[in-house]
Parts: C-alpha cells; structure tokens; sequence
C-alpha cells in the first residue's frame, strides 16, 4: 500500500508510516492503491479506481474480516458469523433454521430450511468478503 499522507509505498498495511509517522489510511492526498495524488474530497482514485473517500475510523469494526468470512461459509448455516458479530438475534433464527433443517432432513421440510438459510449464509458470506458486513453497531467488518 502506500501512505495517504505522503505517498510513500509501505509493505504491509503497518499501522503507522515509517516514512512520515502518520496512520497510512488516516491522510487524503495520495492514493492507498496506487500512489496517486488525490483531494480530500475525492470519492475515488482516478488512476486505479481505487475508494478514497475516508472511511470514519468509527465507522470499521474492530471485528476480522477474515474470521467473519470463514465462519460465515463453514458454519454459516448455524449463524456462526452472525453469533460472532453480536447480532444474536438473527444468529438463533440461522441456528434454529440450520438445526430444524439438519434434524428433518429426512423429511422434505428439511430441505426447505437447509435451502433458506443455506442461501442466506451464502449471501453473508458474499457481503463478508467484499467488506459491507456489518456487526450490531453497524460498523463495517473491513480489516482481515
Ligand atoms: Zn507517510
Ligand atoms: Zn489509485
């Protein structure tokens, strides 16, 4: 990446820029992506298309992007990455979903369950890895 306060190419995501000692993601006048200058108000880079536009450091999750990810597709039918988010609410229905679908997969019904919260898992699971999940404050689970 590179700092968005200085421009530099740092390895890694480090938390602060060896070149300049700011937060990398906390300036706006160079591209993370690509090295680019950009304005405080850009939305994008205009070189590599890359978000620009600051994301409030209140607004990202503290949450694994990764761990909500994995959890989401191995054991999403049980509400897994949801129970890890705090969104226990809608994680006891998947749980409740996935169980009823598991115990009366022997029956048609089964299926049904398995089905819905098997794409619902899966739709999660989409939502994860591109970055717009969100745990039950609402802030975005970003950082891998
Ligand atoms: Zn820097
Ligand atoms: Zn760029």
């Amino acid at each position: 990446m590179f700092c968005r306060n200085c421009g530099k190419e740092l390895t890694g995501s480090p938390e602060i820029c060896i070149n300049c000692g700011a937060k990398p993601m906390a300036g706006t006048s160079f591209c993370h992506g690509c090295g680019a200058p950009t304005t405080p108000l850009a939305e994008i880079c205009i070189k590599c298309g890359a978000r620009v536009a600051k994301a409030l450091a209140g607004d990202i999750s503290p949450k694994s992007r990764l761990a909500t990810t994995l959890l989401a597709f191995f054991l999403g039918i049980f509400g897994a990455h949801r129970f890890y988010l705090g969104k226990i609410g809608t994680a006891i229905v998947m749980l409740l979903l996935g169980i009823a679908g598991l115990a009366t997969i022997w029956l048609f019904v089964g299926d049904i369950f398995l089905i819905a919260v098997g794409i619902w898992a899966f739709v999660d699971f989409i939502v994860a890895v591109v970055g717009r999940m969100r745990d039950k404050e609402g802030k975005l689970i970003e950082k891998w």
